[in-house]
């Protein structure tokens, strides 16, 4: 296939393309972040890490904080597009591409499976692949954000929505197409719809992925797991902690607490759930009044020097947390909060005094929409540093 230039092409908000220059930059950025923040003796006995939904966000930086910080050998599991023909892969098939070339280099090992992981199948496959050629798991990280899942026990097809539970929610938000600030109504979900939500962003596939690998042995003395949640300011509860995607967080608590027990017993291991803070990511950038309390948090947060992205908050969660001797430390709830920050009180006073006070016309002075604008883009490999998008690329990329 001959090289191309590729030009972001966007449906709405949506980006449909991705750049795979941009996205190689995009890689090559974090694992250089993780470089110069983690020091080059972190105590640790993890080896083998399994990251389910490593290909963008949260999963991606865990992988690389794991991979490039602690040396440790990464199998990661993702649901990605190659490319075809003149059609660009998705940006977390060419972020996957990137990381298998960085890793050759750096002498680092990294296996991929790019499938539905809420299959059975996919399982299988990467239960094959950890018995096979890499020994057994000391740390599983469940980091997967989808719309939808398929129960492949009950043939049943689950549909997650972003809905208030109680009372309908009327909130501020960002127009994301055209950039003006107004509301978003948000109806009240239906028992069926916080079921269905739960379904798919519960724990019950993160508890069969651990109970499969603990049946076939697959899993180290001590091995560890660990699932990401969000807790955020009040704005955002009707939407989120309170809302049907704060009942799947609640359920995916509950997991954690009985696969701990689990763990505990059979391997001496644990389960955690991380409290992360708010950041771009495709998932997020979905979910109403998000984007606007994002942009207000960004300028709060970098005017402080306090900014972080997914790569800062995963080289903390490395560094501070799981490679330490005496383990992570826990709040009152036994979760690891990465989102000490966000919520200290003067971020958080800072954010509710402007709250009322922004809109369209002084957007651009009030928030940092323009930062996550870019944050967006850049998940696609666009407006990223240092890419001339005038130039052809080769387009066709295929993983190892
Ligand atoms: P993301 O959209 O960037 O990543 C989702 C990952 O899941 C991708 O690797 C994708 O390929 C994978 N995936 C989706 N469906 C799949 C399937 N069927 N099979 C295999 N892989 C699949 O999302 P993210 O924002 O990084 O979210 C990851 C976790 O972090 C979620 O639990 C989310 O709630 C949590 N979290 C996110 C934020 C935030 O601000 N983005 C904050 C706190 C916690």
């Amino acid at each position: 296939m001959p090289e191309q230039v590729v030009k972001q092409r966007s449906r709405g908000f949506i980006c449909v393309n991705a750049h795979p220059a941009g996205c190689a930059r995009n890689v090559e950025h974090q694992i250089a972040r993780v470089r110069s923040n983690m020091p080059s003796t972190s105590a640790t006995d993890v080896r083998n890490v399994l990251v389910i939904g490593a290909s963008t966000g949260y999963g991606l930086a865990t992988r690389i904080a794991t991979g490039w910080g602690l040396g440790c050998r990464t199998l990661g599991v993702f649901f990605e597009k190659p490319p075809a023909g003149r059609r660009t892969a998705s940006a977390g098939y060419y972020n996957c591409v990137a990381l298998h070339q960085a890793a050759e280099r750096d002498g680092l090992w990294a296996r991929s499976i790019n499938g539905d992981a809420f299959s059975d199948e996919i399982k299988e496959e990467v239960a094959h692949s950890v018995a096979g050629s890499m020994g057994k798991l000391d740390l599983v990280v469940y980091s997967l954000a989808s719309p939808k899942r398929t129960n492949p026990r009950a043939g049943t097809a689950h549909t997650s929505s972003l809905k208030a539970i109680g009372s309908p929610f009327t909130g501020k938000t960002i127009d994301l197409g055209n950039g003006e600030v107004g509301t978003a109504s948000v109806d009240v979900a239906t028992d069926a719809e916080i079921d269905e939500t739960v379904a798919v962003m519960g724990g019950e596939d993160w508890r069969w992925w651990i109970e499969g690998l603990s049946d076939a042995g697959l899993l180290a003395p001590g091995a560890k797991t660990l699932a990401y949640s969000y807790y955020g300011p009040e704005v955002t509860w009707p939407i989120y902690k309170d809302g049907t995607i704060g009942a799947a967080k609640q359920d995916l608590k509950a997991t954690a607490d009985r696969l701990n027990a689990k763990l505990a017993q059979e391997v001496g291991g644990a389960a955690w759930v991380a409290v992360n803070k708010a950041v771009v990511t495709q998932a997020s950038a979905a979910i109403p009044v998000v984007p606007l309390y994002v942009s207000l948090l960004f300028r709060v947060m970098k005017a402080k020097g306090i900014h972080e992205g997914c790569i800062e908050q995963m080289t903390r969660l490395v560094r501070d947390h799981l490679a330490v001797a005496d383990g992570p430390q826990f709040d009152a709830n036994g979760l690891i909060r990465l989102d000490d920050l966000e919520m200290r009180p003067d971020v958080q006073q800072e954010i509710a005094a402007l709250w009322p006070k922004v809109g369209t016309g002084n957007l651009a002075d009030l928030a940092d929409f323009a930062g996550f604008r870019r944050d967006f883009n850049n998940l696609f490999g666009f407006d990223v540093d240092g890419v001339d998008y005038d130039l052809p690329v080769e387009t066709e990329a295929f993983l190892p």
